[in-house]
C-alpha cells in the first residue's frame, strides 16, 4: 500500500496490536460462525451473510461480491477514508502515537479540538441556563410538553437567555477569543463593530456526532414567531445532512431491533424515546442524504420513514427516500393521520400505537404505488405511463438485479403490461445504468484464479514451514498468476528477512484492491484437515507438472521455427532440452 509518511514498522505495529474483531463489531454486528464471525456484508446487497471475519488471520473477506483485506482496508471502504487517516484512527485505538509530524494537518486538527470544547462548554451554559429564574418559562414549556426531566439532562436541553451577550460574556470569562466563537457559528459580528449571541430567548437542543461530542445547535422560539427553529450555520466541524439527532443514544437499540425509525424534528424524537421507543433518529428538518442513510447503515440495513399527516403524498419527499435504495437498505413507510406529527401523536395515543404505527408502514415501493394510484387512473393508458415515469426511477436504484427484476415485474402485474415494455421503459430513465446484471459479478471475475495457486497461499499463511518447503520446489514465476506470484515473493523474502508472515501485514504490502481479495479470499478456502501434507505435495506437483508442460509447448514451438529455417545447431541444442525437459517430468 502507499506506505507514505508513516513507517512500515509503525503500521505492522498498529495491525499486530488491534482486533479487527472489535473494528468491524464497532460499526455492524457480528455473530460468531466456528473459528470466525459472520454477518450480512455492510459493501452489497444480501439476504443470507456471506461476509467473514477471521480473528485468527486478521482479515474480512465477502464471498458474496469479493470485497476483502485488513482492518485498514475497512476503515478505508467502511468509512470512506484515506489511507493515512485510517492508520491514524487504528493508531489512536491501538494507543500507539504517531509523530506529530505524521498526524494529518496539525493545524486543522488543533481548530477542531478547540471548537469541541467550545461547543461542550457552551452546551453546559444554556443547560444551566435553563435551571436559572429567567428560564422558568422555557422550562414549563417543555415540562408542559411532556418533555420529562431526565431527557432533559440525556440530551442537554438548555436556554439561551434573552440577552445579546449572555453567552459572550459567559466564554469570554474563560478566556476564550471571538474569533473561535464566531468560527463555531455561536456570534454574529454588528455592523457598528462587536458580536452579538446567535441564539437568544430560545430553547437550545445541542446536536452531536456519533461519538456524542456537540457538533452544532438547533434552537426552538417558545412562542409563534418566526422562524420557529434557528440551527448552528456549517463550521469546520459540523456539515448539515451529515448527522443524525439523537444517534449516539439509539445506536444500541437500533442494532437490537435491526431497524432505525426517523422522524423529523427534535420533539419527534424525544418523545417517543423516552416512552421507551429507543430506536429512533430525527433528520431535523433537511431532506434525508446519502451520508445519513450510511451512517445508519453500520448499525442497521432497516429504516421505517415516518412521515406527518400533512407530508401524505409528497412526492418530492418520497423521491429522496431513493438514496436508501442506492445504499441497499430497505425502506419503509408510514404516515400518521391527518394533524399529527409523531410528538402529538405518541402523547395523545400513547407509545403503544406509535409502535403498532412502526410496525404497519409499508415499502417505499407499495407506498408510492398506492399514492400514485390515487391520483392516477390505472385503467387508462396515460395514467399508466404516469405511474411508470413515477416508479421507474425508484426501480432503477436497486443494485441488486434480482429485487429490480422482481419490481419490474410487480409494476408490470400492478399495471397489467408487459414487462418488455417496462424494462423498455426503465432503460429510457435519464441519468441511470441500463437494466442489467449487477455490477458485482465483475468484481468476482477479477478473482478468478486457480484454485491450486489459492489453497498454496492458504496454507503458506497458516505455517511458515510450509512456506519454506515450497520455496525448495517452485519460484515465485512458477505460480500463473502475475499477483499470486507477486504475493509469494513477498513471502519468500518474509521468510528469507526472518520475519514471520501475519496475513493483516501481508495485505498492507499491496496497494492493489484485487490482491488483498485473493489473499482474504485464500484464507476461508476449505481444507479437509488432517491431509494437510498429501495436499501441500499434490499442489506443487501439479503447479510444477504445469509448468513443464508450459516449457515443454515452448520449447516445441521454437523446435518447429528451427526446422522451418533449416537451422540444424540450434535445432540439436533444442532437442537436448526437450530430452532433458521429459526426463525431469518422470
Ligand atoms: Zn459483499
Amino acid at each position: 500500500m502507499a506506505v507514505g509518511r508513516i513507517p512500515e514498522n509503525t503500521i505492522e505495529e498498529i495491525l499486530s496490536r488491534i482486533d479487527i474483531v472489535e473494528v468491524i463489531s464497532g460499526y455492524i454486528p457480528l455473530k460468531r460462525a466456528g473459528r470466525n464471525f459472520r454477518t450480512l456484508c455492510p459493501f452489497h446487497h444480501e439476504k443470507t451473510p456471506s461476509f467473514m471475519v477471521s480473528a485468527d488471520r486478521q482479515i474480512y473477506h465477502c464471498f458474496g461480491c469479493g470485497k476483502g483485506g485488513n482492518a485498514i482496508s475497512f476503515l478505508i471502504e467502511y468509512e470512506r477514508l484515506e489511507f493515512p487517516e485510517a492508520v491514524e484512527a487504528l493508531a489512536k485505538k491501538a494507543g500507539i502515537a504517531l509523530p506529530e509530524s505524521q498526524k494529518q494537518d496539525v493545524g486543522t486538527t488543533s481548530l477542531t479540538t478547540q471548537l469541541y470544547k467550545i461547543n461542550e462548554l457552551t452546551a453546559l451554559f444554556y443547560g444551566s441556563n435553563l435551571d436559572s429564574p429567567p428560564a422558568l418559562s422555557a422550562k414549563n414549556y417543555l415540562l408542559k410538553r411532556g418533555i420529562k426531566e431526565e431527557s432533559i439532562k440525556l440530551f442537554k436541553l438548555g436556554y439561551a437567555l434573552d440577552k445579546w451577550d449572555a453567552l459572550i460574556g459567559h466564554l469570554r470569562a474563560k478566556n476564550i477569543s471571538l474569533s473561535f466563537l464566531e468560527k463555531a457559528g455561536l456570534i454574529l459580528p454588528k455592523e457598528s463593530g462587536g458580536y452579538y449571541d446567535r441564539f437568544r430567548n430560545r430553547i437550545i437542543f445541542p446536536i452531536s456526532d456519533i461519538k456524542s461530542r456537540v457538533i452544532a445547535f438547533g434552537a426552538r422560539v417558545l412562542d409563534n414567531t418566526l422562524p420557529k427553529y434557528v440551527n448552528s450555520p456549517e463550521t469546520p466541524i459540523y456539515t448539515k445532512g451529515k448527522s443524525l439527532y439523537g444517534l449516539p443514544a439509539a445506536t444500541d437499540a437500533i442494532r437490537e431491533n435491526d431497524y432505525a425509525v426517523i422522524v423529523e424534528g427534535y420533539l419527534d424524537f424525544i418523545i417517543p424515546y423516552q416512552s421507551g421507543l429507543k430506536n429512533i433518529v430525527a433528520s431535523c428538518g433537511t431532506a434525508l442524504t446519502t451520508e445519513q442513510a450510511r451512517l445508519l447503515k453500520r448499525y442497521t440495513h432497516n429504516v421505517v420513514i415516518v412521515y406527518d399527516g400533512d407530508m401524505a403524498g409528497e412526492l418530492a419527499t418520497l423521491r429522496t427516500l431513493d438514496i436508501f435504495i442506492e445504499e441497499g437498505m430497505n425502506v419503509r413507510v408510514v404516515c400518521l393521520p391527518q394533524g399529527f406529527d409523531p410528538d402529538s401523536f405518541v402523547r395523545k395515543n400513547g407509545i403503544e400505537n406509535f409502535k403498532q404505527k412502526v410496525q404497519q408502514a409499508q415499502n417505499l415501493f407499495d407506498y408510492k404505488l398506492n399514492i400514485l394510484k390515487s391520483r392516477h387512473s390505472i385503467k387508462e393508458a396515460e395514467g399508466k405511463a404516469r405511474i411508470a415515469s413515477e416508479m421507474l426511477p425508484t426501480i432503477n436504484k436497486f443494485k441488486n438485479a434480482i429485487l429490480k427484476s422482481e419490481y419490474i415485474k410487480k409494476l408490470s402485474e400492478e399495471l397489467n403490461v408487459a414487462e418488455h415494455h417496462i424494462i423498455e421503459e426503465s432503460n429510457k430513465v435519464k441519468d441511470d445504468k441500463p437494466f442489467s446484471a449487477p455490477a458485482q459479478a465483475s468484481a468476482k471475475k477479477a478473482l478468478d484464479i486457480n484454485p491450486t495457486e489459492k489453497l498454496l497461499i492458504k496454507m503458506m499463511l497458516e505455517e511458515t514451514e510450509t512456506i519454506n518447503r515450497i520455496k525448495e520446489h517452485l519460484e515465485p514465476a512458477d505460480f500463473q498468476d502475475e499477483r499470486v506470484s507477486r504475493i509469494v515473493s513477498i513471502m519468500f523474502d518474509f521468510v528469507a528477512q526472518g520475519k514471520s508472515v501475519g496475513t493483516s501485514i501481508l495485505i498492507n504490502h499491496f496497494a492493489e484492491e484485487d490482491i488483498s481479495q485473493i489473499i482474504s479470499e485464500s484464507v476461508f478456502l476449505e481444507v479437509s484437515s488432517g491431509d494437510k501434507d498429501r495436499v501441500i505435495d499434490d499442489c506443487i506437483q501439479r503447479l510444477k507438472g504445469k509448468k513443464i508442460k508450459l516449457q515443454r509447448q515452448h520449447l516445441h514451438n521454437q523446435i518447429k521455427t528451427a526446422q522451418a529455417s533449416g537451422d540444424q545447431i540450434r535445432l540439436d541444442s533444442l532437442m537436448e532440452e526437450f530430452h532433458q525437459l521429459i526426463k525431469k517430468r518422470d
